[in-house]
């Protein structure tokens, strides 16, 4: 999973809780570093729940909830992700087909 703007990774970034529910996050490195002045990466957070909705769009899944999510899914199917300030772009591994 990488950004768009800087090509860094994104990383999991800390929890924040909004009227009792935990909302995840995921953040470009570019952003965590604690220099300002390094910090050039112009790309925002994404939510954990909208980064999995849309590569289960992507997959084809039916989107039910972030705990339902299938994991294996994603792994055997997704080569890269990237998240851009306007969407994620969702970068499927190169599948076989049955004529080959
Ligand atoms: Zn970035």
């Amino acid at each position: 999973m990488f950004c768009s703007e800087c090509g860094l990774p994104f990383r999991k970034g800390d929890s924040a809780e909004y009227k009792g529910t935990t909302y995840r996050y995921w953040v470009c490195s570019g952003k965590r570093r604690k220099d300002k002045d390094q910090c050039t990466c112009t790309n925002l957070l994404i939510r954990d729940e909208q980064l999995l909705k849309t590569v289960s769009d992507a997959l084809g899944l039916q989107w039910s909830t972030v705990d339902e999510f299938d994991a294996d899914a994603l792994a055997n199917s997704v080569e890269r992700i990237v998240v851009k300030p306007d969407g994620v772009d969702v970068v499927m591994k190169y599948r076989q087909t049955a004529n080959g």
